[in-house]
């Protein structure tokens, strides 16, 4: 991130959504709406002097809602620009971090800037979501307090996370029991009347298994369960990650859960068809559990870009085998898990592709097409 952020031909606008997009003789005239941050961007220089000075605590969205941030911040430890910004929604606008900010950057009267940008080729990028916790209803997310997302637990994870640790947020006790719930929202249409994803989410099984073995890292003495219909151990080296997981005693129990719900002490209670005991409908107390959401597109790129979207609302790649970044307008690319769920080594290795197919589309298209072929792919296929 910080390479790309200091690289001088690559410009990143934050706060920015794309509004439109007109193309004109092979070229793209993007229209983009920058939102202010009430800050101005060039004096701020990071200090956080507005944010410990601000009144105002808010749940942190980027800690899964587990720590609180103030209504003025820099967005998390190592966000890119490390600049204060302002959230409006909440502000009193009491003036404090106007008065403790060094430059005089707050600016409570910044208004929304247009912005047009004519480029030759678009590369989408727009990733994914996890399905809402009020889908998964019947597994309490969102009203038991120690059923959390597999989102939450990365941050409970991080070195910088919420609490430093991983502790329950009912009574910030230490766990020695956590349960996982796999394919909570994915595989699934019966959640909320039949709006649940029924595609895999592919990446699930195995950033659960991961966690599992960082939580036994981090809490030696931790008995740790992982629910699930299968183990989709699809990458290279994965299905030696899950038997090592297996032997470090992580425990796996076949099923699909039912519900969750919770004891006074706020454990929760998971209640699971158990598949490898004949079907038994067995309990499970846990200290915390853990649930891995279903994945859907961040964004609908149809209507601004027109470019078409599948079934899933993923967008559409018309050549998957030749061109598997191609979109079904010429010079639109899409990279990433925007067109589908993949792991992060995928989504590089896509993000490299589509960067090959926009460079040789702009040579293309820069007029060079007769001595250079028009896609690398068809280079290769060609070879
Ligand atoms: C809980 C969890 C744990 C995971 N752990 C692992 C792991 O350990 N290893 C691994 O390989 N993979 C892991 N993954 C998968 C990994 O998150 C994805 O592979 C990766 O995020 C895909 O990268 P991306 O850049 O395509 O999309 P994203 O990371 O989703 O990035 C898309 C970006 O586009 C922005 N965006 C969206 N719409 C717009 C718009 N309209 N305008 C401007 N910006 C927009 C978003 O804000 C976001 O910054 C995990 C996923 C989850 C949910
Ligand atoms: S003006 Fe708003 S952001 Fe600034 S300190 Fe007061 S509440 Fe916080
Ligand atoms: S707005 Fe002012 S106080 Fe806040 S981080 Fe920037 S320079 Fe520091």
């Amino acid at each position: 991130m910080a390479a790309a952020a200091h690289h001088p031909r690559i410009k990143i606008m934050t706060c920015s959504q794309v509004v439109a997009v007109e193309e004109a003789s092979s070229r793209f005239e993007v229209h983009v709406r920058q939102q202010p941050r009430y800050v101005i961007a060039d004096d701020c220089i990071g200090c956080r002097k507005c944010e410990y000075a601000c009144p105002v605590l808010v749940p942190h969205d980027f800690e899964g809602g587990l720590g609180a941030r103030k209504a003025i911040y820099v967005p998390f430890s190592n966000a890119l620009p490390q600049i204060a910004l302002l959230d409006v929604e909440n502000c009193t606008f009491c003036g404090a971090c106007a008065r403790a900010c060094p430059t005089n950057a707050i600016d409570y009267l910044q208004e929304p800037e247009s912005v047009v940008l004519d480029v030759g080729t678009i590369i989408v990028a727009t990733g994914i979501r996890l399905t809402p916790a009020e889908q998964a209803e019947r597994y309490g997310a969102g009203k038991l307090r120690n059923v959390m997302s597999a989102l939450a637990m990365e941050r409970l994870l991080a070195p910088h996370g919420p609490y430093g640790r991983v502790l329950r947020p009912s009574d910030g006790r230490i766990p020695d029991s956590v349960g996982y719930v796999l394919c909570a929202g994915s595989r699934d249409q019966s959640l909320k009347q039949g709006e649940g994803v029924s595609w895999c989410s592919r990446v699930c099984c195995m950033y659960s298994i991961k966690q599992a073995m960082l939580l036994s890292g981090t809490l030696p003495l931790v008995m740790i369960t992982l629910y699930y219909m299968d183990i989709r151990a699809f990458g290279k080296g994965f299905e030696q990650f899950y038997q090592n997981a297996r032997a470090m005693g992580i425990e796996f129990v076949k099923g699909r859960v039912a519900s969750i719900e919770e004891d006074a002490d706020a454990n929760p209670i998971v209640r699971i068809e158990d598949l490898e005991k004949d079907g038994r409908v067995g309990e499970h107390r846990h200290d915390l559990v853990v649930l891995a959401p279903g994945i859907v597109p961040a964004w609908d790129p149809s209507r601004v870009l027109g470019i078409a979207t599948g079934s899933d609302g993923f967008v559409a790649t018309t050549r998957p085998l030749l061109s598997p970044c191609g979109t079904t307008q010429e010079g639109i690319f899409v990279a990433g898990a925007g067109a589908g769920p993949k792991d992060i080594p995928d989504s590089i290795v896509e993000a490299g592709a589509a960067a090959m197919e926009a460079a040789n589309y702009l040579r293309a298209s820069c007029g060079e097409s007769r001595s250079i072929p028009k896609s690398l792919t068809q280079q290769l296929v060609g070879a």
